[in-house]
């Protein structure tokens, strides 16, 4: 049974999972190297997909990447190159740095310039405008209009009369109705230089709101179980996306809305703009390894607040020496002892084992968790140190710690690692053309799979690779 913790109702709920969980997670903006602050949110998002799926559920997410804004525009404009080609620079730094730790590719990662997300966008901005829930301005700009969306503020919980009152002081917006509105659709103007695109109301770009609704409706349907994010993006972020498909489908959009705390570096969030940030590149040239990393961010409670410090990487390197020495420690006495068949373990000594698991239940209870696999750990080494253990337990302990690790993934020689990259991409689009049901695409890549010496064997959940005789 898992209970999480809801923004929505600032409740722990009995979440009960469908045949198909549809799961939503914001992505980067790619105008620069992603910080382990944004990974922070990613690390949170994967370690909940995993525990879902070892738990026997099958997980359908989707990740957006925003590659048309302010800044992308910025970039491309600064260097003299096009749009594409300067955002394609950071969306492969994206998936690289997501390889390295070990982060599970989505099913789909639609990028909100895609003509197929662009059509949907200006059509979820029409049936707004047929309905009287948007305007377009004098600029040729279309705004949101809260005001026909009583429930707009339920997320973050803000009063919007009070905020209605406030915000009117600093209005230089006039173009708007109210100063809250927010920008379906921008006009196009001088700084946006060729990044534009035709639409009814004129030429001009989508706003960041309407994309993530678009992308996410398009492809998992109008209503979403999970979708998460970082806390800052509860508001205005993921307010506008509640008023925009609610408005459209009339139905819920999220059952579930999960936000993880921010990293912070000496009391302040870990920023582009503050400048006290961390790419996984830095520290990996400073010789941490993505799994280090990993580690590092998994390991405090999603909802805590994360104080990133090098000596906090260093304790997660002396933790995955003490995991990977007992693992050696089983894997050794296996090798010295006759074959020996499995069963399932309840206990390791005084521990049970499948507390772990448990504990991840509860809202992704990390620290209880690790608590377990430690005492497990110290348990095992005093029995194995009294002669008190038999083969067949510890074979037991280790097919234990890799179910434990396909939620982890932290092991030192996981699989991902030996995976040549150029497989990996074909893996990962193979799943979206799955996703996609796109059975001729999908046969062809694992053709494909098979001439570079790798062969796939579908589960619910996933694509497992095994590397042909
Ligand atoms: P952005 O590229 O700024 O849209 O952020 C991408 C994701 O990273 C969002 O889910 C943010 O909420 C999250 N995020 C940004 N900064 C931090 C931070 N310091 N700690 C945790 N998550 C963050
Ligand atoms: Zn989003």
């Amino acid at each position: 049974m898992f209970y999480f913790y809801n923004t929505l109702t600032r409740e722990h709920e009995l979440f009960t999972p469908g045949p198909i969980i549809r799961m939503y997670t914001c992505g980067p903006t790619v105008y620069d190297h992603a910080h382990i602050g944004n990974f922070r949110a990613y690390v949170f998002e994967d370690l909940l997909q995993r525990h879902l799926e070892a738990q026997g559920n099958r997980v359908e997410r989707v990740m957006n990447l925003t590659d048309v804004d302010d800044k992308t525009i910025r970039g491309a404009r600064r260097e003299g190159i096009s749009l594409d080609k300067f955002t394609a620079r950071y969306k492969e730094a994206f998936f690289q740095d997501s390889a390295a730790l070990r982060l599970r590719p989505a099913c789909a990662t639609p990028a909100a310039t895609d003509p197929e997300n662009i059509t949907a966008m200006i059509a979820m901005i029409q049936v707004l405008l047929d309905q009287g829930n948007a305007y377009v301005a004098e600029d040729h700009s279309v705004y949101f209009r809260i005001a026909s969306f009583p429930r707009y503020g339920a997320l973050a919980q803000v009063d919007r009369d009070a905020q209605r009152s406030t915000l009117r002081m600093k209005h230089d917006e006039y173009s708007k109705e109210e100063i809250a509105d927010f920008a379906l659709w921008k006009a196009w103007d001088e700084e946006d230089g060729d990044v534009a695109w035709q639409s009814p109301w004129g030429k001009g770009r989508p706003g960041w709101h309407i994309e993530c609704s678009a992308m996410a409706t398009r492809l998992l349907g109008p209503h979403i179980d999970i979708h998460c994010g970082g806390v800052d993006n509860i508001f205005p972020h993921h307010e506008a996306e509640i008023a925009q498909c609610e408005c459209v489908s009339g139905t819920q959009f999220v059952s579930l809305w999960m936000h993880c705390a921010h990293l912070m570096v000496n009391g302040m969030k870990m920023s582009k703009s503050a400048g006290n940030f961390y790419t996984v590149r830095d520290l990996r040239q400073q010789g941490w390894s993505g799994r280090e990393i990993r580690y590092a961010l998994l390991s405090v409670h999603y909802r805590m607040p994360l104080n990133f410090t090098l000596e906090g990487i260093a304790s997660a390197r002396q933790a995955l020496h003490r995991i990977d020495e007992w693992r050696t420690r089983l894997e050794e006495y296996l090798a010295n002892v006759p074959s020996h068949t499995s069963f399932s373990l309840e206990k390791c000594g005084a521990v049970n084992v499948r507390d772990f698991f448990t504990a991840l239940d509860d809202d992704l209870n990390i620290s209880a968790a690790l608590g377990v696999l430690f005492e497990v750990i110290r348990e095992s080494h005093r029995l194995l140190d009294q002669n008190a253990l038999l083969p067949t337990e510890v074979r037991a302990l280790l097919d234990w710690w890799y179910k434990v690790d396909s939620v982890l993934a932290i092991a030192s020689d996981s699989l991902d690692g030996d995976i040549p990259e150029e497989v990996q991409k074909l893996v990962a689009l193979r799943q979206e053309a799955r996703f996609l049901k796109n059975w001729d695409e999908s046969d062809r890549l694992r053709d494909t799979i098979a001439g570079l010496g790798w062969s796939i064997k579908d589960s619910k959940s996933e694509q497992k690779l095994v590397r042909q005789a």
